[in-house]
């Protein structure tokens, strides 16, 4: 039993004021593997005031200053890179090939900050003006548990390119991975105060962090409910707010896809990260004429999709992360049912033989329409709804049909007719016969998937204010 007791402020490992514990658990076994003790609103004070002390001096530091202590950041999280895959996989049950990604992603996205603050121009002429980009100042940095240590390596790196300092509030359900973080974070030897943790309760730390007058910047990831209560509580200061919210993202199989390939890429999009994903593709559109067709590939694929212990290479899709997230999904599934969608394949419960985990059935719907719940209201686990169109514009429609705008996927025969449809889905990023992440463009949604952008310069700007200075 792991028990973390320290949270970070001001350069050092500190006993919280906060005195509860909370304890941690390995989803694919149900055991309680940890504890954590969380900090309180009195510990986000103490590390929002760290934070401000030491922004002075921050905001000044050159860019090749700020570029090689991202290098040190970027070297000791990739020294640490198995121990962050181990706990990602106890504490997440992410299957062990997405833990990797995960694991190593978490040291890349701080190279990735690094290359775009060596390029950046802060300085540039507009008309007798010369504009100077400033940094924000102090940046509350509030993370989800579906991939927390890349998370918090993103969001701070950027805060620091641009010469912010950070106050960060992680998922409190994933302390095995924060403790890591701090650790390398501490090991990098920033300036005290640049860098700040305090673990503990959303509506406790992450609350005080987004009303309190001294942060100038939140950066969210998460849930949309929790992104408009930190909207609600940042306007009273005015605070600059990124956030990046949940998604119920359109998958359009074109009527000239290959099913062979196009199948594998569409069911993997909507079991990314055993579901816990923003960016899953949920919603399947097919084209009506291809329709028995496609549910029978789908069948197929997902039965080579298996949902089982993280630690088997084999597994594809892992448990959910909590109790409550798992009868959520099961909430889900029943609701679908009762609104007269059709089980394609999988259902409620464990999946056969499964005995503990909180593991779901691999679920896809059919016979569904996109005023169904399944449809509308992002899930977050492994289950599927398959959307009958009848030509490519009814399919545009219905991707466009959400009122979120994360991501979208388009598989087809023809890229550049793929290139066309993606650019009429209102999202963020559409990806065209292809899953792969690219970090170097903007991330981020439209409509209600969020506000704001991440990576590259986009995500940059996010910590920065323009300022025109002319001299008569
Ligand atoms: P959540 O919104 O419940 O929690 C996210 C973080 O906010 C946690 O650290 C939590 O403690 C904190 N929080 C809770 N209440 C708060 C409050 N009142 N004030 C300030 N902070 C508070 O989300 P979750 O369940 O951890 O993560 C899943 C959600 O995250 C899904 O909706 C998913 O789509 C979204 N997500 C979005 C992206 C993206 O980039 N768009 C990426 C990953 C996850």
């Amino acid at each position: 039993m792991q028990r973390i007791e320290h949270i970070y402020i001001n350069g050092a490992f500190v006993t919280p004021h906060g005195s509860e514990w909370f304890d941690l658990f390995n989803p694919a076994t149900e055991e309680v593997i940890g504890q954590v003790r969380l900090g309180d609103a009195d510990d986000a004070r103490l590390a929002i005031a760290a934070a401000k002390a030491a922004f002075p001096a921050f905001s000044r530091t050159s860019r090749e200053q700020r570029m090689a202590m991202l290098q040190r950041m970027e070297a000791a999280m990739a020294a640490r890179e198995d121990e962050l895959f181990e706990a990602i996989v106890t504490e997440y049950g992410a299957p062990v090939s997405r833990a990797r990604w995960m694991a190593a992603y978490s040291h890349q996205v701080i190279g990735e900050a690094a290359a775009t603050l060596a390029e950046y121009p802060f300085e540039r002429p507009a008309g007798s003006a010369l504009v100077v980009m400033k940094p924000l100042g102090v940046a509350g940095l509030i993370t989800p548990w579906n991939s927390n240590a890349s998370f918090i390596c993103g969001k701070l790196a950027a805060a620091m390119a641009a010469g912010c300092i950070a106050v960060i509030k992680p998922s409190e359900m994933s302390a095995l991975q924060t403790q890591i973080v701090m650790e390398a974070l501490h090991e990098a030897g920033l300036p005290p105060g640049v860098a700040n943790i305090v673990n503990g309760r959303g509506d406790v730390v992450g609350a005080q962090i987004s009303a309190h007058p001294d942060v100038a910047k939140i950066s969210f990831t998460g849930s949309g409910a929790v992104g408009r209560a930190i909207m609600r509580s940042s306007a009273d200061t005015l605070k600059r707010v990124t956030l990046e919210l949940g998604g119920k993202s359109p998958t359009i199989v074109l009527d000239d896809a290959d099913l062979a390939t196009a199948v594998p890429l569409a069911v993997s999009a909507g079991f990314m990260n055993s579901g816990q994903a923003c960016i899953a593709g949920t919603r399947i559109l097919v084209p009506a004429s291809r329709l028995a067709e496609c549910e029978a590939a789908i069948v197929e694929q997902v039965r080579a999709t298996p949902a089982g212990d993280p630690r088997d290479p084999a597994t594809a899709i892992g448990p959910m992360v909590s109790a409550r997230q798992w009868q959520r999904v099961q909430g889900y599934i029943r609701r679908g049912i009762e609104e007269g969608a059709r089980v394609l394949i999988g259902g409620e419960g464990r999946p056969d033989g499964m005995t503990r985990g909180w593991l779901v059935k691999p679920t896809v719907f059919t016979d569904a329409r996109n005023d169904m719940t399944i449809a509308r209201e992002e899930i977050f686990g492994p289950v599927l709804t398959l959307i009958p169109y009848r030509d490519e514009a009814e399919a545009i429609a219905i991707a466009n049909d959400t009122p979120y705008g994360l991501h979208g996927y388009v598989l087809t025969g023809d890229s550049a007719r793929g290139a066309r449809v993606a650019s009429q889905i209102q999202a963020g990023r559409v990806l065209v016969n292809t899953l792969t992440h690219e970090p170097k463009a903007p991330f981020g949604g439209f409509k209600q998937s969020g506000i704001g952008r991440e990576n590259s310069h986009y995500g940059l700007e996010a910590y920065l204010e323009p300022q025109a200075i002319v001299v008569g």
